[in-house]
């Protein structure tokens, strides 16, 4: 029990006036872990597993790091001015017992594990792993919300349809999405594309299906609240899922992760980012592609715990 604005608080992140912030065990922003999800409003999911990688794996490390980097967040956000964790009971589940040699197994359990807490009417918050993992998350989220609008920040589609034949990858993602009706293109977008592509119509293709394709260059000439107003515009009314793709952000700002584009996001455009999507009706967020092996002084994952500030923060007021 730990003591928030409106008494104790059972999930609550412990007291840094009190304890050391680094004093474990490590959780997410020194949430209380739990599988108990009694009372639990937003769950903390890690996905270690990056089976799923087409070039530079380690991703499996990124939850315990990102849950490292967290431990100075602090209780409230004066941006978005909301305190978090007094509106929110959120608490840290740990990890999913992933097969790192079989997606299709580890599928079978993020199906499992986040089917239970969907059907439990608690909001995941999920930290990869790989882009792979996104998929059976999407597929249990929309089995309780309907179709969902994807707001999707990534350098890159993850709209292939294959790689070495293989139909399950962090790079055919999205495309499986749109297959199987658990995303509706007229409500969703990719924002942040850019970097060489496999062909020409690569974008055109992908907007011939729906979605809308707010590449950086258009977000470096239009500037972040207009991008925001036109994200807002497209998602609408209704449930609405959020999957941040790390390598959005420029390498100097998230150099560890496994499939690198230069000239993204900066940390701070990220944030901006994030906070003007206030008022959507959020079900779901992943934040995946932290790789800490390529990581330098945990700039990566710092960036990464404050992106999953945000989105609890977002969630929060939608909640107010
Ligand atoms: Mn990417
Ligand atoms: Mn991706």
């Amino acid at each position: 029990m730990s003591k928030g604005s409106g008494g104790l608080r059972k999930f609550y992140p412990a007291d840094s006036l009190v304890s050391p912030r680094f004093t474990g065990p490590y959780t997410f922003a020194r949430l209380p872990h739990s599988r108990d999800l009694e009372g639990v409003d937003t769950l903390f999911i890690g996905i270690p597993f990056d089976g799923g990688v087409v070039f530079r794996p380690g991703t499996r490390f990124g939850p315990a790091a990102v849950r490292q980097a967290s431990l100075l967040l602090r209780l409230y956000n004066p941006y978005l001015k909301v305190k978090p964790f007094d509106i929110l009971n959120v608490a840290d589940f740990g990890d999913i017992s992933v097969v790192p040699s079989s997606i299709e197994s580890t599928y079978q359990k993020i199906s499992e594990t986040v089917g239970t807490v969907i059907d439990s009417g608690v909001t995941p918050l999920v930290c990869g792993g790989d882009h792979s993992i996104s998929l059976p998350v999407l597929k249990e989220v929309s089995r309780r919300h309907g179709r969902l609008a994807l707001i999707h920040i990534d350098a890159h589609l993850d709209m292939v349809d294959q790689h070495f034949s293989q139909k399950y990858t962090h790079g055919t993602v999205f495309r499986r999405a749109y297959e199987e009706g658990l995303i509706d293109p007229s409500r969703s977008v990719h924002v942040g594309i850019r970097g060489s592509l496999f062909s020409e119509d690569e974008i055109s293709e992908t907007e011939s299906l729906g979605f809308d394709v707010i590449t950086m260059d258009s977000i470096e000439k239009r500037g972040i609240e207009t991008v925001c107003g036109e994200i807002r515009r497209k998602v609408g009314e209704g449930a609405t899922y959020l999957s941040f793709d790390i390598d959005a952000c420029d390498p100097a700002y998230a150099p560890g992760t496994g499939t690198p584009e230069v000239g993204g996001l900066t940390s701070r455009e990220a944030l901006k980012l994030l906070r003007g999507l206030a008022s959507l009706e959020f079900v779901g967020f992943d934040l995946v592609e932290v790789s800490p092996p390529y990581d330098y002084g945990e700039i990566t994952a710092v960036l990464a715990a404050n992106l999953i500030y945000e989105f609890i923060s977002l969630l929060a007021l939608s909640k107010k």
